[in-house]
């Protein structure tokens, strides 16, 4: 069955945080740094009873099954909630629901020893410590197969030696999860493992810590860890798994990405709709002309085709298809995130004139943004490929020398299926 509805309780959820995000949490964003220093009095001040309001209205971190405290709402309904939140660098976290933190949960929940549960996972739900991905090296991060960070065993230990690069969050984090070659030997994608790294590790080293433009805090690590040694437990599910591990938090990491990112295409659009209709040039508002009314009606459909797919994915991951099976759709809709939040908010900074370009306004930090959802989890190349290579598996070679429509063979065989008929 096909619908487009939303259930009445479920939209008056959603007219709160709707009402919630935009009156009370974006103003946070005029406030504070980074979203990550949650020590820092004025986050504990400011972020701290917005957290108590959610948690009371029962949607604090919605992503979670029951078994870990969420609410088990499904792809589909965290899809309608992640595009509210989007609008604000705080709403993630002010529901309990932000990346890095809620892919790592993810690995710690399938992976985790108990006490490795206890001691991470149950206070990084509760957002009283956040945590830090550390697996792209400095060499590349699109090919991991170039990784060379190693984790060798020594005794009851595993000793980490390497470079990471683009670790975010790494100041601030509680716990590193780290990919390192185990088995240098293995086939490709049986080399690395992955590690639960405490930060408090003797090590642990953050060589400089970097930005991108429009980041309010430096806060991604180029990072080295220093023979760093860590008990056997420390491996999060088999060796030479690392793979495969690293999936259970990226699948649900670049959806989550994506509904995010509709949340800022659509406030470009609707600031270039206002500019549009409150702007008169020659005599009349920009949104008579023409080409504007092209720009708001190419924006419009862009994000509504995005919008269907993420939908669609989501739909289709609560119909019980795990990740692999909807590989395609998730790479489909990490490759086309950022071309739909660069061209809107592109377009709506040029409508907004030398306004739109000044750092006043929004919109080159979402221009920006568009080439980290871009990069971040991998780049739009290689998701593109992911794509080809799925379709390409739906179809087989055709068995003859010219394809099956040609015309001649097409018209030959409808005469087969039809030829009687038509002489009688
Ligand atoms: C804001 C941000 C946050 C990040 N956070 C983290 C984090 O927390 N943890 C972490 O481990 N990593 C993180 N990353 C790193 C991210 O995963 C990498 O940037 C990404 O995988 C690309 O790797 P790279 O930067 O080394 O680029 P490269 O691998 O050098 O790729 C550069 C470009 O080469 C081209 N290219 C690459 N491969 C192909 C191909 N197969 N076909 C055609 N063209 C190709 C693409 O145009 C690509 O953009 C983050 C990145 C950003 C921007």
């Amino acid at each position: 069955m096909w619908s487009f509805e939303t259930e009445p309780e479920f939209q008056v959820q959603l007219d709160w945080v709707g009402r919630f995000v935009r009156e009370e949490v974006a103003p946070l964003d005029y406030l504070l740094g980074s979203q990550w220093d949650i020590h820092d009095p004025k986050f504990v001040k400011l972020v701290r009873p917005l957290q108590a309001r959610v948690r009371e209205r029962g949607l604090w971190a919605c992503h979670l099954g029951p078994a870990l405290g969420g609410k088990g709402y499904g792809q589909l309904k965290l899809a309608l909630m992640n595009e509210l939140f989007g609008y604000a660098r705080f709403g993630p976290i002010v529901f309990g629901a932000q990346a890095p933190d809620t892919g790592n949960a993810e690995i710690l929940a399938h992976y985790g020893t108990d006490e490795q549960k206890k001691r991470y996972l149950e206070p990084l739900l509760a957002n009283e410590i956040v945590s830090c991905f550390s697996m792209t090296e400095p060499q590349g991060g699109a090919d991991p197969l170039v990784f060379t960070t190693t984790a060798t065993r020594e005794g009851d230990e595993w000793v980490i030696e390497g470079e990471k690069w683009f670790s975010s969050n790494a100041r601030y984090a509680a716990f590193f999860i780290v990919m390192a070659v185990t088995d240098p030997d293995a086939p490709a994608y049986r080399r690395m493992s992955m590690f639960i790294v405490p930060a408090e590790t003797v090590g642990v080293e953050i060589i400089r810590n970097l930005t991108f433009h429009g980041e309010p805090a430096a806060t991604h690590a180029y990072m080295r860890y220093n023979k760093v040694r860590v008990p056997l437990d420390s491996m999060l599910g088999g060796q030479g798994e690392a793979f495969v591990v690293a999936q259970v938090r990226l699948g649900g990491g670049r959806l989550h990405h994506a509904m995010r990112t509709i949340a800022q295409a659509t406030r470009a659009l609707d600031m270039m709709c206002e500019r549009a209709l409150s702007r008169v040039t020659k005599g009349e508002p920009l949104g008579m002309k023409q080409m504007v009314q092209e720009k708001i009606a190419d924006s419009w459909v862009q994000l509504r085709q995005f919008r269907l797919l993420v939908l669609e994915t989501a739909w289709l991951i609560d119909q019980g298809k795990d990740y692999k099976s909807v590989r395609k759709n998730i790479a489909a809709v990490k490759a086309v995130m950022p071309q739909v939040l660069h061209d809107i908010a592109a377009r709506a900074l040029h409508l907004h004139g030398s306004l739109g370009i000044s750092t006043e306004m929004p919109f080159a930090d979402w221009v920006i943004n568009s080439f980290h959802v871009g990069l971040a989890d991998g780049p739009t190349e290689v998701h593109k490929i992911t794509v080809a290579r799925e379709v390409l598996k739906e179809y087989a070679p055709c068995s003859t020398l010219f394809p099956d429509a040609i015309e001649p063979e097409a018209e030959a065989r409808a005469r087969a299926l039809y030829g009687d008929l038509l002489e009688s």
